[in-house]
């Protein structure tokens, strides 16, 4: 009789141990992420106490470029795909395509990819031969148009809602205009900046390149609490830090704009615009700063040394509007910026030196970056 209470003893002992760990195995995988999609969002967010230290301000930046495809762009590839199959517009085997030069078009050709979606690339034909190498890998389809202004049939993006209804079963993302963008920043980012910080933020500062970012967020931000500051930063070339600061865009620089190319203009690579789109039309915004290239590069070096980070030429502006927004405030604010991407993607120009100097511009020696005085 002792033999078997003993046994029953052990077997109870064997079924409650095996239930428990059933069930810590459960909980534990709640934390694994459905495919690509699941992965993206949720990024953290980052004290850069380097920029805290020096302005006397709590300068936070969301870490984008922990996104599974190293931007932020992630979240609106997923989501222009996932509102064109709500709509019923993009079935399966469908055709996704999109005008981009930018991380738009890696993060859409990767979600095609994960769903079985055909994708096409219309980009100009300017653009860097391993962007194009990059999104063939991935799987998609590279139109190259010839460099045209916003207002040509010929231009990437016009060219790619041309694509788009000339095949069956294609849907154009049209991420500059569509409100899929806007929301995906208003529904899910914005949320995210929220409640890690508690809702203790005082500005947030970004730049924008379809205004899909700093449109969702500042529109979240300030129905929670209207005094939060927003600041757009902008780099050469663009014309919405005039038309922020003053209300305008000058009729000469809408004609220089229509001839010219944004990569003369700046260095600086996804952001900045020529024309307000539906996206940046939403967002809400208190004051700009016009950044220079040599802010950017000498700021991108600045946190290499002092944080270790390496990183894009929008992420490095956005940092550089950081503190003059500290400046600005004066000590003890907080400040929330962006990290968009990460620097690697820009090895033969924003982190290469011959390319810098070649554009006139000045590699930092170690001795400038031991200071915040060249923003
Ligand atoms: N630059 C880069 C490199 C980005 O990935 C992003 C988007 N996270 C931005 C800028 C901001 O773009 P948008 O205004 O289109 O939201």
């Amino acid at each position: 009789v002792a033999y078997a209470c003993a046994a029953a003893a052990a077997g109870a002992a064997a079924v409650s141990l095996w239930s428990y760990r059933r069930r810590k195995r459960q909980r534990t995988r709640l934390s694994i992420a459905e495919g690509y999609t699941g992965l993206i969002g949720n990024t953290p967010m980052v004290r850069l106490h380097s920029l805290s230290d020096a302005t006397g301000c709590d300068i936070f930046a969301k870490v984008e470029f922990l996104n599974p495809g190293g931007t932020g762009k992630d979240r609106l590839a997923a989501a222009m795909i996932e509102a064109a199959e709500a709509a019923g517009l993009l079935k399966p085997g469908g055709t996704v395509v999109e005008g981009t030069s930018g991380s738009t078009g890696i993060s859409l050709a990767s979600i095609c990819r994960a769903r079985g979606f055909r994708c096409v690339i219309v980009m100009p034909d300017d653009q860097a031969g391993e962007k194009k190498a990059m999104l063939e890998t991935l799987g998609a389809t590279v139109v190259q148009v010839k460099t045209a202004a916003i207002a040509s049939p010929e231009h990437y993006v016009n060219a790619a809602r041309r694509i788009a209804a000339e095949t069956l079963g294609a849907v154009f993302m049209d991420q500059f205009e569509t409100s899929a963008n806007f929301n995906v920043h208003y529904a899910r980012t914005a949320p995210e900046i929220w409640s890690q910080t508690g809702g203790a933020l005082d500005a947030f500062v970004m730049g924008a390149g379809t205004g899909g970012s700093i449109a969702g967020v500042s529109a979240y931000l300030k129905e929670r609490r209207r005094g939060i500051r927003v600041y757009l930063v902008d780099p050469p070339g663009s014309s919405l830090f005039n038309r922020v600061k003053f209300g305008v865009c000058y009729a000469a620089q809408q004609a220089e704009r229509a001839v010219r190319r944004h990569r003369y203009d700046t260095l600086a690579e996804g952001i900045g615009l020529d024309r307000v789109t539906a996206n940046f039309a939403k967002a809400t915004i208190d004051d700009a700063f016009a950044i220079s290239d040599q802010e950017a590069v000498t700021m991108a070096h600045y946190l290499l040394r002092h944080e270790g980070l390496l990183l894009g030429s929008s992420s490095a502006m956005n940092a550089a509007g950081a503190v003059k927004a500290a400046r600005q405030l004066g000590s003890g604010h907080t400040i929330v910026t962006v990290l968009c991407d990460h620097g690697a993607r820009y090895a033969s120009r924003f982190w290469n030196r011959a390319f810098v100097e070649g554009r006139g511009l000045q590699w930092p020696e170690p001795d400038q970056l031991l200071s915040l005085d060249f923003v």
